[in-house]
């Protein structure tokens, strides 16, 4: 028999906040849709550990799913499928809305560089008897996670001759890999002393990959020597080479299901690869929608959106300049900064979770957590909300409706207590250019270090987030 409820339950129900973990409160088929969708993106994160790998994906899924390149389309309509691949690093899909473009677009923004170590210019040098890369570290990371931990090396070598050489190693499974040394407990008294953040050095990232000298007693580095051969074998470079490189050091470990529930996923470069992933099964998934639905896979967000493939380059406008053009609205002076006001944006970038064992740098009643949806921060920035976009209440609450409407679980929160937290997304860059713009990702614990770990409610929620966004 169900019992009456008291008048301040009713009143309860009512007027205060009260949303249960979104495993418990969905349906059994939801929840096995979510844990598909991470079937496939547990395989993304394996296959695709540079944004070079995250393009090159997008562009064969986005072929498959019939969107054209930009280029080679002579007009555009309502429904056409097109992208924009900017110098490899960076890609924007598009779903032509049967509203013109200056109306405004829809936009879901992700970026697909995560924190890692680069080569330098002049990586390799022997010592004592080993060879090792040289690298200079690539975005926020703590440097002490990356020592004793298998690596790969994947990226790209540009030839003088034009042309280019993948490579990919140290991540097949029963081969070799890769490793950066430290200094075993016994003799590390004064390391230990040290404060976390100096007791690995950058100039110390240096990563083994090699021993075997070549047996010629008139070579005086014998082992660098023998590395070379083998590089020159396998891909076909010569030292030089290396100057005009991408090489990336990534760990060389496995994105698996978490815990013996599988609740989670664990992986590296889940910072951004997981709003990536689901903003791209987004618009594969788009068709016909009233406003034109746009999602940007951009690159350099770690390092401050700098560069011609970062968010502060012009490479968005330019591409919503020639939609306008291929669908020949009119094209007044003023027409791109008209559809920029008119549009809107989620700035789809990953949230730190609350994490129990580091309690203390999140205020509680506004932390974000595993299990309650796709997150929403209203601004980022710290003290003062330095920095910060803000996005507008009315814009954030045409989101409540939207996703309300579309039993899409969210959470709002803040990054941390006022004085501790903060961080930087895209989504500033965009509200500069006239757009309506929140933060809208999932949850991450360990953040930024070499095995990240998600939701998979939140990872699908986020999804259902943006797709209901574009459409
Ligand atoms: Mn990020
Ligand atoms: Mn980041």
């Amino acid at each position: 028999m169900a019992e009456t409820k008291t008048r301040g339950q009713e009143l309860a129900d009512a007027l205060l906040c009260n949303d249960k973990n979104g495993w418990e409160s969905v349906p059994e088929t939801e929840r096995k849709s979510a844990i598909r969708f991470c079937d496939g993106y547990i395989r993304f994160l394996n296959e695709c550990k540079t944004e070079r790998e995250c393009v090159e994906y997008a562009v064969q899924k986005a072929e498959d799913a019939g969107f054209k390149p930009l280029s080679k389309v002579k007009t555009l309509k309502a429904g056409d499928k097109v992208y924009f691949v900017n110098r490899e690093k960076n890609i924007i899909l598009a779903v032509i809305g049967s509203k013109k473009t200056c109306e405004g677009v829809n936009v879901v923004g992700a970026h697909i560089d995560s924190p890692r170590l680069d080569l330098k210019p002049n990586p390799l040098y022997e010592d004592t008897g080993f060879a090792y890369l040289k690298t200079h570290y690539y975005g926020g990371i703590k440097k002490y996670q990356w020592v004793t931990m298998p690596l790969a090396i994947h990226g790209v070598v540009a030839l003088k001759n034009g042309k280019k050489v993948n490579i990919v190693a140290g991540d097949e499974e029963d081969d070799f890999t890769f490793v950066i040394t430290d200094l075993l407990p016994h003799m590390a008294r004064r390391q230990m002393e040290k404060k976390l953040s100096e007791g690995i050095e950058g100039e110390d990232l240096n990563v083994l990959i090699g021993n075997m000298p070549f047996a010629d007693d008139k070579i005086k580095e014998k082992v660098k020597l023998n590395i070379m051969r083998i590089l020159n074998e396998k891909f076909g470079i010569v030292e030089k080479d290396f100057l005009s490189a991408e090489l990336e050091i990534v760990p060389a470990l496995k994105a698996k299901s978490l815990g013996f529930d599988r609740s989670m996923v664990g992986g590296y470069g889940q910072d951004d690869r997981v709003c990536s992933y689901g903003a791209l099964q987004a618009i594969l998934q788009t068709e016909a929608p009233e406003k034109t639905a746009i999602c940007i896979l951009v690159d350099k967000e770690e390092i401050g959106s700098v560069g011609n493939t970062g968010m502060e380059a012009r490479f968005f406008e330019t591409f919503l300049g020639e939609v306008i053009r291929l669908r020949k609205e009119e094209t007044d002076l003023n027409v791109l900064n008209r559809t920029l006001a008119a549009s809107r944006m989620l700035s789809a970038d990953v949230d730190g979770a609350f994490d129990p064992i580091y309690a203390s740098v999140s205020e509680k009643r506004n932390a974000s957590y595993f299990g309650m949806g796709v997150g929403l921060n209203k601004y980022t920035g710290a003290r003062g909300k330095s920095g910060a976009n803000d996005a507008n209440a009315e814009f954030v609450a045409e989101l409540r409706k939207l996703f309300d409407d579309n039993k899409v679980r969210f959470q709002i929160s803040e990054l941390g207590k006022v004085d501790e937290g903060g961080g930087g997304t895209i989504a500033y860059i965009l509200a500069n250019k006239g757009m309506d713009v929140i933060d809208c990702g999932t949850p991450v614990l360990s953040m930024h270090s070499p095995y990240e770990v998600t939701s998979k409610f939140d990872v699908y929620m986020s999804y259902k987030a943006y797709k209901v966004f574009m459409k």
